[in-house]
């Protein structure tokens, strides 16, 4: 059996030291009877995913600014949805972003269960809980990395990750109340950003304190257990930027399906184990003799460029000459584009 920990004793603390979220209802607010909106609940959500909290604030607040309503985000045009996004990672999450309020502005409004969320495109188990918790007060259990943090500690949960979700999910379960349980899946989350966080958690001043078995035990520190991971792979390429006289670049848009899905990028043959020369038109093509690096979830990238300068009346074989924006590129293309712009002066 889990010992239980007081979820009022989390709630009181949450009263007094919520996070300020753009997106979030205070607790004060929310007792005052302001309603979250599902929309505001959903965004976030996506966005947080796989993300931190500071890399979403300027990205919400643009998103809402621009698209402050689902109907409004689901007649916005894809390639402005997508250019907003880069710099987020994950592109799949903002064409699912699209099809989901598209979906929704057809149902007529978010479906008011986690059943009818769940159904929804880009919305697994995770985020399907987080809003109908947040959003809708329903006693679901919301389980991201801080809960699955604070659950291993306040349990004494020694199996490693991942196996332990099971049983993590079920000690946050068995503390769901039925009472705030928006208010609550968020104190949760805030606890594990906040107190409860990954190196040196702050028991001395924790709600918790009195019931938490880590503790107890002084073993707070090593938990979550983790399996040792194994090492990611590295892959390579060759990116090619050819800039035209008139100032205009020759990038393609990547596949809807697969990595950067549906982003602009450089032209130049699949990564792999080894670089492929593949160049996508004849130009004097030198190496500005830097590689760019990046860390994607299952690879590291190597990655070497190619730039040349070409005549205004080069056309493209495939992609087209645009003008480019850094914004409306991807981490890892834009890096390449810092380098190609130093290489080729105007
Ligand atoms: S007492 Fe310490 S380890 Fe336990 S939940 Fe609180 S902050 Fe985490």
């Amino acid at each position: 059996m889990c010992d239980a920990p007081k979820p009022a004793d989390l709630l009181a603390w949450y009263d007094r030291h919520a996070r300020d979220l753009p997106w979030r209802v205070s607790p004060s607010d929310r007792a005052a009877g302001v309603v979250p909106d599902p929309y505001v609940v959903w965004l976030s959500e996506i966005m947080l995913q796989q993300t931190t909290v500071a890399a979403v604030r300027d990205y919400f607040t643009r998103f809402m600014a621009l698209w402050p309503t689902v109907e409004a985000l689901a007649a916005a045009e894809d390639d402005r949805v997508m250019g907003e996004w880069a710099g987020l990672g994950y592109y799949a999450r903002a064409r699912n972003l699209l099809k989901c309020a598209r979906t929704v502005t057809q149902l007529g409004g978010f479906p008011r269960t986690r059943a009818g969320l769940e159904d929804l495109p880009g919305i697994g188990p995770y985020t399907s809980a987080a809003i109908a918790a947040i959003a809708y007060d329903l006693p679901e259990t919301v389980v991201d990395g801080n809960v699955e943090r604070v659950m291993a500690r306040v349990f004494q949960i020694e199996t490693p990750l991942p196996d332990a979700k099971p049983r993590m999910k079920e000690c946050a379960a068995s503390l769901t109340p039925e009472m705030r349980p928006g208010d609550y899946a968020q104190a949760v989350m805030d606890l594990g950003a906040t107190i409860c966080t990954p190196k040196s958690p702050a028991c001395g001043i924790c709600p918790w304190n009195a019931n938490c078995k880590a503790r107890r035990a002084g073993v707070q520190a090593t938990l979550p257990a983790r399996k040792p991971k194994t090492p990611k792979p590295t892959r390579y390429g060759i990116a090619y930027l050819a800039r035209r006289a008139d100032g205009a670049w020759l990038v393609e848009r990547r596949p809807e399906r697969g990595l950067l899905g549906g982003m602009l990028g450089w032209p130049g043959a699949e990564w792999g184990d080894t670089a492929v020369e593949d160049a996508p038109l004849q130009a004097n093509w030198t190496d500005p003799g830097v590689e760019v690096r990046h860390t994607f979830t299952h690879f590291h990238l190597r990655l070497s460029l190619r730039v040349a300068k070409v005549p205004d009346t080069t056309r493209a074989q495939s992609g087209s000459f645009q003008t480019i924006r850094p914004s409306d590129l991807p981490t890892v293309m834009r890096k390449a584009f810092d380098v190609a712009k130093a290489a080729l002066p105007d």
